[in-house]
């Protein structure tokens, strides 16, 4: 059958409009809309049968029952939307009524067509909407991970209507914006993430037979210590892209108790609803740093949202930096044997006590790559520790041997206790290959 007879067995199907009739065909010359591969066979089927031509407009359409004539109408709406929103990469989905979708395969079925030859209805829709909005913005359709999404839902207009596309045909999604950054934590006490009070659950209030009163436990503020890494950072990057919310990432945590020096931690923030993506990261960064309260960030910038699966998944070494107390004076010669022993040592540790009893028990096997140190020059029982380890060592626990329950550790290697009084994480890197790799960055 030629191209010629195949649509005048379309057209003898009854009333359809130019983008249905070229629908079918869509695998054909690429570079045409639909609309225009319709109007083209329409008229070669009126000239090879010397008929008079006859257009049919979208509304007079039995296939897409007037829908193919609002693509304009759909893209306004969405841009109209989406007014006062920064975004660089968009899609449009849509939600066809059954009703067009069967029609859209009847069609096909009556002209001896397969029932899904060329485009079918709801891509067409998503492909020359999607089309109209970049005409009118300028941004790039991107079906993996789009700054934004519309979804349109057909069945929420009838386009025989005066004014059929309203904003609530639309649904229009903003995905979540992310920056990337190392924090370092000066201070002791200071969790990661925001704490809610355990006594009150975050509410800063308690309930006495008085009345509601502050928390006792909290004195009111609803969290277990004053600041947190995430109630430092946070509002200044919702802030500076203009989001609803934020929730951290971090790589790793380390104690509440535990300093974060030198090259800090990996983190991700996510900022939702953003309405800018762009942000000045170097300004966000100045503004955090000087808020001074013992958080400090580095190397903010830009990031996909592969950066937060990254920063929470990539297998990272950690170095530490232990004050460490004895049970007894300590040789100088001693504790170089112990560090040097435990270097390259694989270090077999159960569940430590103080870690969580809801934990499953097990003994996990880790790596010691680096330890060194020293005694402090004028007190035998007190020295420092540098321990270079795979991620998920426990050093308390190497340094105290936890009872047993780590083994070989300094403790057990010097037959006295030891303990960790203070302790500082100087580094997080990634075994393998670092953490700031560019494809996990967006341009700022
Ligand atoms: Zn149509
Ligand atoms: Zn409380």
């Amino acid at each position: 059958m030629t191209i010629t007879e195949e649509a005048r067995r379309l057209i003898e199907t009854g009333p359809v409009c130019d983008s249905c009739l070229g629908r079918p065909f869509a695998a054909r010359s690429f570079g045409l809309t639909n609309g225009e591969r319709g109007r083209a066979l329409r008229t070669t089927v009126a000239l090879a049968d010397d008929e008079p031509y006859e257009s049919t407009a979208p509304i007079d359409c039995w296939v897409c029952e007037g829908y193919c004539g609002t693509f304009d109408a759909l893209a306004e709406t969405i841009v109209a939307e989406l007014e006062g929103v920064r975004f660089d990469s968009y899609q449009v989905g849509t939600k066809v009524p059954p009703l067009v979708e069967e029609n859209d395969r009847l069609f096909r079925e009556d002209a001896g067509f397969e029932p899904d030859v060329g485009e079918l209805f709801k891509r067409e829709v998503n492909r020359e909407v999607g089309r109209r909005v970049g005409g009118l913005t300028g941004a790039e359709v991107s079906f993996d991970r789009p700054d934004v999404l519309a979804v349109i839902d057909l069945s929420g207009f009838d386009p025989l209507a005066e004014e059929p596309v309203t904003s609530h045909v639309v649904d229009v999604q903003i995905n979540p914006a992310f920056v990337y950054g190392r924090y370092r934590k000066l201070k002791r006490d200071i969790p990661q993430t925001e704490w809610p009070c355990r006594e009150c659950g975050g509410s800063g209030r308690q309930l006495e037979p008085t009345g509601e009163e502050p928390c006792e436990h909290c004195d009111g503020t609803g969290y277990m210590y004053p600041t947190s890494v995430e109630q430092v950072v946070r509002p200044h990057v919702v802030e500076a892209m203009d989001g609803e919310e934020g929730t951290f990432h971090g790589a790793g945590r380390e104690d509440v108790d535990a300093r974060m020096l030198e090259g800090g931690r990996p983190f991700v923030l996510e900022v939702k609803r953003p309405q800018k993506r762009r942000p000045d990261v170097a300004a966000i960064q100045a503004a955090i740093n000087e808020t001074g309260n013992g958080v400090e960030v580095d190397g903010l910038r830009l990031a996909t949202y592969e950066m937060v699966e990254r920063v929470k998944e990539l297998e990272a070494s950690k170095r530490y930096r232990a004050e460490v107390e004895f049970g007894e004076p300590i040789e100088e010669a001693a504790l170089q044997a112990a560090l040097e022993r435990l270097e390259g040592a694989t270090i077999e540790q159960y569940t430590p006590q103080r870690v969580d009893h809801r934990r499953a028990s097990l003994t996990r096997t880790r790596t010691v790559y680096e330890a060194t140190g020293s005694l402090d020059a004028d007190d035998p029982t007190t020295g420092t520790v540098d321990i270079h380890g795979a991620g998920g060592l426990y050093i308390k626990e190497l340094i105290s041997s936890d009872d047993g329950r780590t083994e070989p550790s300094l403790a057990g290697i010097l037959g006295t206790k030891a303990v960790v009084t203070a302790l500082d994480v100087l580094a997080v890197e990634g075994e393998d290959e670092p953490f700031e790799s560019e494809e996990f960055f967006r341009e700022s």
